[in-house]
């Protein structure tokens, strides 16, 4: 009973957009890898965390201590040469 069901949701699913089992493998896919991607950067930014690494960003701004001096380090030589 359980597993006909099962068929029939599974089987309507199947036939529902997707041209070719290939395709829909990709589309699922590519949703997944797309949320991931989301989440890499501005997940870490809501979360207050580095984004170029794990420790606990300063508030209002994405870097931790670190890499924000040395983000300001980088833009004052840039600045300073040219
Ligand atoms: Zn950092």
């Amino acid at each position: 009973m359980i597993k006909k069901l099962l068929k029939k949701i599974t089987g309507k699913k199947e036939e529902k957009k997707y041209p070719n089992r290939f395709l829909k493998h990709y589309y699922l896919h590519q949703d997944k890898l797309n949320k991931e991607r989301r989440g890499s950067y501005s997940g870490r930014k809501k979360a207050g965390i580095c984004v170029r690494c794990h420790h606990k960003a300063v508030s209002g701004i994405v870097f931790c201590d670190f890499h924000q001096k040395l983000q300001k380090g980088y833009n004052k030589k840039a600045r300073g040469n040219k």
